[in-house]
């Protein structure tokens, strides 16, 4: 299953946060710790996303393993932000390899990743598929699990809460399909929200930044286990965990 990241704190090289710790998301693609759910790299691609000046949001994606894209040392070591969210990505057998399947899905200032898969796809995401408009459905990037998570979540966005819009959509999806992976990652640079749905999912906070992670990426201390069947929702200084 892929990996993911979030990180909201002071302004650091965006390739910094792909690459710091032992184990870093850059290493989780070629040696993540765990991986259940199958999968044994995370060498489908990858992608980023930050927000920038006048924070406005900037993605790269690549459809290549993330250790052979030059952008890791290039521009993303140039560009610095106080707000990322990244993903390393291992594709669900059947689904395509493209950047276009890469998360961070982005919309305005959201972005969004997907840790985990849906069983029976796609004929099981009919019934939530079902409930998008004709927009959401023709503006969907790529034929994925994940895209249909993001349609969803984006769709609601417009009329709740983010952390509403997580919870609802992975209640939904858990309820009408057994055995779904749903490890949903959103950002818009403030807030991070998170769901830990049969997947491990890890968040640390100091006092001045916050990660939320598929796994702790370094042996600092402070890392804590998120329960599964919980959502976060973690901003500077202030993370709660609540059962979904
Ligand atoms: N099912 C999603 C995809 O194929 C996510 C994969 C994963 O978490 N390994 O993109």
């Amino acid at each position: 299953m892929c990996r993911h990241l979030g990180y909201l704190g002071p302004a650091r090289p965006v390739s910094e946060l792909l690459t710091a710790g032992e184990n870093s998301l850059y290493r989780q693609s070629w040696a993540p710790r765990d991986m259940r759910g199958g999968g044994t790299v995370n060498a489908d691609g990858y992608g980023v996303a930050w927000w920038g000046r006048e924070d406005r949001l900037v993605r790269h994606r690549s459809a290549t393993p993330i250790w052979s894209d030059p952008a890791v040392e290039g521009v993303l070591s140039a560009a610095t932000s106080g707000a990322v969210v990244a993903a390393v990505r291992s594709a669900t057998v059947g689904m395509p390899i493209s950047e276009a399947a890469c998360a961070p899905f982005v919309d305005e200032w959201w972005a969004f990743s997907h840790n985990g898969r849906v069983p029976g796809w796609p004929e099981s995401l009919v019934p939530l598929a079902s409930q998008l408009d004709v927009i959401d459905l023709m503006t969907m990037e790529t034929p994925t699990d994940s895209a249909v998570l993001w349609a969803a979540v984006r769709a609601r966005l417009r009329v709740m809460d983010p952390e509403v819009a997580v919870a609802s959509v992975v209640r939904e999806v858990a309820g009408a399909v057994p055995g779904a992976r749903l490890n949903l990652l959103l950002g818009d640079g403030r807030v991070l929200v998170a769901s830990a749905w049969d997947h491990a999912l890890a968040v640390r906070s100091t006092p001045d930044a916050v990660y939320v992670s598929s796994e702790p990426f370094d042996d600092e201390p402070g890392w804590e286990q998120v329960p599964d069947r919980h959502l976060v929702v973690a901003r500077i200084g202030e993370v709660t965990v609540t059962e979904i």
